[in-house]
């Protein structure tokens, strides 16, 4: 799949990505985004997200993006960083309006939802996927800090086991176009506010091993989210934590956001394919990350988690 091919003749485009937008997200919207401005004059483009974390206001347009949907009628929309439709509400009507539907991705439990699809589950990152689908002369350097800021918080700064030779070369290319990758690893990967830090050591101290501490998990209550004035997103880091704990196979990161529901982040070591566990209850993601939003106490969710973790150790 060939930008240039697909957006031939094309006079209208729209470009969304998915609820609560990473790293990877923000960045591949704002790639795609900035490469049809730079490089397709002729067509009309317009970005619609969620509002990403302020970390990421470095990105070129990121001012551009809008947070509603408009009445258009698109002759092409994409759909980025995305494994299935309910992950890309409220922009559905723009979705469902389209004369085409692309999806550029790499969830490994992606649906298949849209007329034309580039999706490679071994790809680091969405931004690895779009990266192919451009030309590599012109990828300006704005695009190349979107494609880089997206391939660092996927693969956690290189280190998860997404990470290929191939996404090493893109990276190296994308430093070769001049973009500051230092302060791009520290300002958006690395960097923590007061309060961030502070809940991170709470979420820790209260941390809890079980299953011969091969597991882990933690939990925000919403009420602590309040006392500390952090929304869910700034709580990132926390899961990535636990899941560097000695021993541990399978981190788990809850966070309140309603009378019995969390938000779930599931996070594995080299073993347990926590994809399927979160596909199994409605989410999705990847083999060594996936999440969902899941109902009851924390007791029942830990616990049915446990017994599909349990399941994968006795079928090995
Ligand atoms: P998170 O734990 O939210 O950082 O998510 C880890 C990975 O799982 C990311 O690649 C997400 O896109 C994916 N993911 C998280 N929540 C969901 C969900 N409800 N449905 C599908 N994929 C999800
Ligand atoms: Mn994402
Ligand atoms: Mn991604």
């Amino acid at each position: 799949m060939i930008l240039s091919d697909i957006l031939k003749d094309v006079k209208s485009v729209g470009i969304t990505g998915h609820i609560r937008p990473d790293g990877d997200c923000t960045g591949s919207v704002l790639a795609l985004y900035n490469y049809i401005l730079e490089n397709m004059p002729e067509i009309d483009v317009d970005l619609y997200l969620e509002q990403p974390g302020s970390e990421f206001y470095y990105l070129k347009n990121i001012d551009k993006i809008k947070n509603t949907p408009e009445d258009k009628k698109y002759d092409v929309f994409f759909v980025l960083d995305c494994s299935s439709l309910d992950r890309i509400e409220p922009f559905i009507s723009c979705f469902n309006n389209a004369s085409k539907t692309v999806c550029i991705d790499h969830h490994v439990s992606n649906t298949g939802f849209t007329d034309l699809s580039k999706i490679e589950p071994q790809a680091s990152s969405a931004c690895e996927v779009l990266y192919g689908t451009m030309d590599a002369d012109k990828i300006s350097r704005n695009v190349a800090e979107c494609i880089y800021t997206g391939i660092i918080h996927d693969t956690g700064v290189f280190k998860y086991s997404c990470t290929s030779k191939k996404t090493m070369e893109i990276a190296g290319e994308m430093m070769e176009k001049g973009i500051d990758y230092s302060d791009i690893i520290d300002n958006t990967f690395y960097k923590k506010t007061y309060v961030q830090n502070q809940i991170l050591g709470r979420a820790l101290l209260e941390s809890v091993l079980f299953y011969d501490g091969k597991c882990i998990f933690t939990t925000v209550t919403m009420d602590e989210m309040e006392f500390y004035g952090v929304t869910g997103r700034e709580l990132g880091g926390i899961v990535e934590q636990l899941r560097l704990t000695d021993g541990v196979e399978v981190a788990i990161f809850l966070y309140q956001t309603g009378e019995e529901e969390y938000k779930v982040s599931l996070r594995s070591k080299k073993k347990i394919d926590v994809a399927a566990i979160a596909t199994q209850f409605g989410g999705g993601g990847h083999v060594r990350a996936a999440g969902y939003t899941a109902k009851g106490s924390v007791y029942q969710i830990i616990n049915s988690i446990g017994e599909l973790i349990e399941k994968q150790y006795n079928a090995m």
